[in-house]
């Protein structure tokens, strides 16, 4: 890991009317929340497709700091999507870390920014996100998003968590769409217990690359990474609605789902919520798991060898549901304004 920059003071530039390039947000998000939003940090990790467009809005709320996460570079390959990207910075193998910064201070001078060249799933890096209000987890790893999701459980901070995907029958489209999802310390569920997420995708996403090769020879990982199609315009739709969903939850509005699924094809969206577990004894969403814990909860990290039942204690495997959801109609009620609700829990404590 290495810190590229440690929210130096930023240079000053006169006459930047803050004021007039938050006027038309104002009536949105109400002048209260406006206030607010300039107290947050926000977190973003992975700065590719849809991070960059997390970025490019998230930058235009002026909120209080950004820290941002990355460990890649800039290839041809990310032109046809990451915001900002030029041939130049491909050709010098840019850090996606140092593009994110220059798109920012370009921007807004006085924006305060930390970036981090590193991989969410080593602790050190996790550790950068401690005082972070709110966390956008944008990788193409549901390992990584796990455990950010692990951490703003444990930590207190909201996570909405942005992906797309592009499936591929021979030439023809099968599925395009993406999903939003966001929770809390007090949302009373995870993608783990709820099966939303796959547990041993996730527990290959924590193999470092030896071992992942000597797993894969032994027969254990099936699967090539193979380069998924992804298009600019899909991560804009999923990084747009995640950015609103924030400024909806900011304004203290109560959003009785849990995520957002967006189908390219039908151009339809629906939200949906997930089935609670009851009683919720999940080690990472339960009273009695890593549930606000801060330091002394367990970190989601890279580790040479991981198996199932290091990630997930066993008493839980037997308890995971079947995965099953519920529209939101039929949904008991969720607790209301949950951010600030969140932050709130800052102070609790088992
Ligand atoms: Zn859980």
């Amino acid at each position: 890991m290495k810190i590229i920059s440690c929210g130096k003071k930023p240079k000053e530039v006169d006459n930047l009317n803050l004021r007039a390039a938050q006027l038309r947000h104002i009536p949105i998000l109400g002048e209260s929340a406006q206030e607010r939003l300039s107290e947050l940090t926000i977190g973003v990790i992975g700065l590719g497709g849809i991070g960059s467009e997390l970025i490019e809005k998230l930058k235009r709320l002026f909120p209080k700091r950004l820290v941002l996460v990355d460990d890649d570079f800039i290839e041809e390959t990310n032109l046809n999507r990451v915001v900002g990207s030029t041939f130049s910075d491909a050709k010098n193998r840019l850090r996606k870390t140092n593009l994110a910064l220059r798109e920012v201070a370009t921007f807004n001078p006085k924006q305060e920014v930390r970036t981090v060249f590193g991989n969410f799933l080593d602790e050190e890096v996790q550790l950068e996100f401690k005082n972070c209000d709110v966390i956008f987890s944008s990788t193409d790893n549901v390992a990584s998003r796990f455990a950010a999701c692990a951490f703003g459980l444990a930590n207190g901070c909201a996570v909405i968590d942005v992906a797309t995907g592009i499936i591929m029958n021979d030439s023809a489209i099968k599925a395009a769409g993406g999903q939003v999802i966001w929770l809390t310390a007090s949302s009373n569920w995870c993608p783990l217990c709820s099966g939303l997420y796959d547990q041993r995708e996730i527990a290959t996403g924590l193999l470092d690359s030896q071992e992942l090769e000597r797993q894969r020879a032994q027969g254990y990982v099936h699967g090539e990474n193979i380069a998924a199609p992804q298009v600019g315009s899909l991560n804009g739709i999923l990084a747009g609605l995640a950015v609103w969903m924030f400024m909806r939850l900011v304004s203290g509005a109560s959003i009785d789902f849990d995520g957002v699924a967006v189908d390219a094809l039908t151009f339809t969206t629906h939200a949906w919520s997930e089935e609670r577990l009851s009683p919720n004894n999940c080690h990472y969403c339960g009273e009695h798991g890593s549930l606000m814990r801060g330091d002394s909860a367990e970190m989601v990290c890279r580790t040479k060898a991981i198996s199932l039942p290091e990630l997930i204690p066993s008493s839980n495997i037997e308890s995971l549901p079947t995965r099953s959801v519920t529209q939101p109609s039929n949904v008991a009620e969720l607790p209301v304004s949950a951010m600030f609700d969140l932050l709130g829990l800052r102070q609790y404590t088992h």
